[in-house]
């Protein structure tokens, strides 16, 4: 059985941090192959690695002075290669990423020796052998990840490796050239080691003991979720719930391996297991809730509408000559209303009400803004009857007025759209309804 561990950042932050790690791994042998980010904050106000590389390649390309704050970045490794009383050294290290900054060597290559240093510092703390990721993630010539090359180069390597820890964050094409992932990317490098050795299972491990119900700005210590299938998941983060980066459970999600999201600094806890399916029940009857302010609804009005051919394309047509794409499109008979994002729509919102009048002939169009809409989603809402009715009675009872209601097919989650004033009392609503009440 192989595991593969991902720490981020803010588990990697100091010597404590690194110690901790340790010991998750001296606790299963099984966790085999290890992928670290940069240091990240080690308090709230704190700077993370990557953050500084970036603005001390800035000024390096700006040709301005830079070493003082590469000093800086060198002083957050040895402070951590200290405090865990090691005898490494990086400074041959910090001389060539130096030069490379004078030579312009690319903001990618920059961002992406967080992730080296801390990989070279890991394998020495914990005396697993260091694959560069250089060696093994490729990019293509154009700069994007090119997954079968990968996978062919990634799988050998591992073969004759037992335990490795390989860098996050970052690749490089046939011909040497750095390239890193977006931000966060070293969660997508975890997952593309776990399918390259088939793993069992995908540990990612941070500083919260998995996925909430709910936002813990809005609802007061939200109980967590122990198992979220990854569509839930795709509903979830499409509405703004991140801990992992989308982009991460393509490759195990393909596998069929499950993730754990766990607590570098709670352990004991289970964590989110993100899975395929499950036949589990789930605790609640919803999996989650999540939602996002600022939304404008264009409200478009044309008699006979229904009998006209191609209208919504039409009003659709004017949306995209201006690039603005749509969140939901709800209908009536002789209405059409497209639920767009204020901040894209604002700058654009003349150009676009003539556009559709150009295009669609309406009888009147009408805004409002200022709009929020909340996703609630689980699996277990298909089999069980009632759970919209429950929704809106509660919502009732908070005095919240709704605007709008969208159920997809897969009757995965319902999609209500309230005044961002009430936003809040919508979403403690559906929660007291379904996890503190349990109905
Ligand atoms: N260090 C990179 C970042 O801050 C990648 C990661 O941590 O996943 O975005």
């Amino acid at each position: 059985m192989i595991k593969v561990v991902k720490f981020g950042g803010s588990s990697l932050a100091s010597a404590e941090q690194f110690r901790k790690v340790r010991d998750i791994l001296l606790a299963d042998k099984k966790r085999r192959y290890v992928v670290p980010s940069a240091p990240g904050k080690r308090h709230k106000s704190d700077t993370k690695v990557t953050d500084m590389l970036y603005e001390c390649y800035a000024l390096a390309e700006a040709g301005e002075e830079f070493k003082p704050l590469l000093r800086k970045i060198r002083a957050r490794y040895n402070e951590i290669i200290s405090g865990l009383k090691m005898n490494l050294s990086l400074d041959d290290e910090f001389k060539e990423i130096e030069e490379q900054f004078r030579g312009k060597a690319g903001v990618d290559y920059a961002a992406s020796r967080g992730e080296y240093l801390n990989g070279i510092l890991m394998s020495h703390f914990i005396g697993y052998e260091f694959i560069d990721a250089k060696e093994v993630i490729r990019f293509d010539s154009e700069g994007n990840f090119d997954a079968e090359t990968t996978n062919d180069i990634l799988k050998e390597r591992l073969k004759k490796t037992e335990r490795a820890v390989i860098p996050g964050f970052y690749g490089a094409t046939a011909d040497g050239r750095v390239k890193t992932f977006s931000r966060g990317g070293s969660d997508i490098t975890g997952s593309i080691v776990a399918k390259a050795c088939k793993a069992d299972l995908y540990e990612n491990w941070t500083d919260v003991s998995g996925f909430l119900i709910a936002d813990p700005r809005i609802i007061k210590n939200p109980k967590g979720i122990k198992v979220i299938t990854y569509r839930e998941l795709r509903e979830l983060s499409y509405m703004g719930a991140t801990v992992l980066h989308e982009d991460a459970i393509f490759p195990v999600r393909k596998e069929g391996i499950p993730i754990n999201i766990k607590n570098t600094n709670a352990p004991e806890d289970s964590g989110t297991f993100i899975v395929e399916s499950t036949c589990q029940k789930p605790e609640f009857t919803i999996t989650g809730i999540a939602g996002k302010q600022g939304f404008v609804a264009v409200n478009i009005e044309k008699d006979m509408m229904n009998s006209e051919i191609g209208f919504g394309r039409k009003v659709l047509a004017a949306f995209e000559e201006n690039q603005i794409s749509f969140e939901h499109v709800p209908s009536g008979i002789d209405t059409f209303t497209v639920f767009v994002h204020q901040e894209e729509f604002e700058g654009k919102e003349q150009s676009v009400l003539s556009a559709i009048h150009r295009l669609a002939e309406p009888d009147s169009i009408d805004l409002e803004a200022d709009l929020s809409l909340i996703a609630v989603v689980g699996r277990g809402m298909k089999s069980t009857r009632g759970t919209a009715g429950r929704i809106f009675s509660a919502l009732a009872h908070a005095n919240v007025n709704v605007k709008m209601i969208d159920q997809g097919s897969s009757e995965l989650n319902v999609i209500i759209g309230v005044s961002n004033d009430d936003f809040e009392q919508a979403i403690k609503a559906i929660y007291d309804i379904f996890v503190v009440t349990r109905l």
